[in-house]
């Protein structure tokens, strides 16, 4: 019996093993969301990033051709700086960030990298140039240190150290028994939301993108887990051209250009300060949101008195 049952143990090993293979690459797979309509032209080249310059030229986009989402949208980012899409729920904000990414192709215009058109270079340098921290960060079922170090796994233990530090996610990581080696995931500790995203920022300083893609959470943190994100965001969008996909104003008043998007279009721009003045779309959400606060503090306190 007992001879029977290694063996056993062993497909059941392996049976787990191709399981868990299987669940990774969905993962990955609905991750990158591969797209069948976009492909590389034949023989297309390497991106060639220089000072890592973002730019969307008139353009329109649509999922369905019956209803378009980005009408005639032209901005850019200059190497270095941080822009900021804010707009409505629905607007098309997330889905600027996915024409940057080339999951789709743009209906008209262009979406242009250091002055070359996406849809011409190879996609695999094409997203290796470019570090996403998305809305919800998919984890992989094993390790923090694997988790952290995935697209780079020849990192070493030291740099991943270093990166959880950046992102601010080392105290966490001190907290737990097994720290780095702690398996994470569906399967074992489930991370928050800051906790997630916090991995997805140190994912991208081991990765080093010349460019990045903040998807700001639609869900609130507290202003605590917020303010550490803000800050492990900064750290590493230090001199590296950076789109802000944003929900709380709060977190874009530095930001070198804020763009109001509304149902689609490009409705004003600017600096914070620059929007209130105007006094228009963006003033308007800043004062429903400066209220939405001060009812919350409001609560807190109250919560707190009684
Ligand atoms: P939010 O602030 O709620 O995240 P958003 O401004 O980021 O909104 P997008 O996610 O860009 O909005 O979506 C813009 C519009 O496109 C929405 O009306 C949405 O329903 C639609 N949309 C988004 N993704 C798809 C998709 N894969 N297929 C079809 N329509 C989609």
């Amino acid at each position: 019996m007992m001879q029977l049952a290694q063996p056993l143990n062993f497909i059941g090993f392996v049976y787990r093993e191709i399981k868990q293979a299987l669940v990774d690459m969905e993962t990955m797979y609905s991750l990158l969301r591969v797209e069948q309509e976009v492909t590389d032209p034949p023989g297309a080249p390497a991106l060639k990033v220089s000072g890592g310059r973002v730019a969307f030229e008139c353009v329109g986009f649509g999922y369905s051709p019956d209803r378009p989402i980005l009408k005639d949208v032209t901005f850019a980012i200059e190497p270095g700086q941080t822009v900021a899409v804010v707009g409505s729920s629905g607007a098309g904000k997330s889905t600027l960030s996915r024409l940057l990414f080339r999951f789709y192709d743009v209906d008209e215009g262009a979406v242009r990298l250091d002055g070359q058109d996406i849809r011409d270079v190879s996609q695999t340098s094409l997203r290796a140039a470019i570090g996403i921290v998305p809305q919800d960060t998919v984890l992989f079922n094993d390790t923090l240190a694997y988790n952290i170090a995935y697209g780079r796994p020849e990192a070493t233990r030291a740099e991943i150290e270093e990166a959880a530090r950046i992102a601010s996610l080392d105290a966490f990581v001190e907290s737990l028994p097994q720290r780095y080696e702690t398996t994470v995931g569906e399967r074992g500790l489930k991370l928050s939301g800051g906790e997630k995203q916090r991995v997805a920022i140190a994912r991208m300083v081991l990765k080093r993108p010349a460019i990045i893609v903040f998807d700001e959470a639609t869900s609130a943190l507290d202003s605590k887990t917020e303010q550490e994100i803000l800050a492990a965001l900064r750290a590493v969008s230090q001199g590296r051209t950076t789109l802000v996909i944003a929900h709380r104003l709060s977190t874009i008043v530095d930001a070198d250009e804020i763009v109001v998007l509304d149902a689609g279009r490009i409705a004003e721009r600017g600096t914070h300060n620059e929007l209130l003045a105007r006094d228009r779309l963006y003033a308007a959400m800043w004062r429903r949101q400066a209220e939405g606060a001060e009812l919350n503090g409001q609560r807190v306190v109250a919560e707190e008195a009684s």
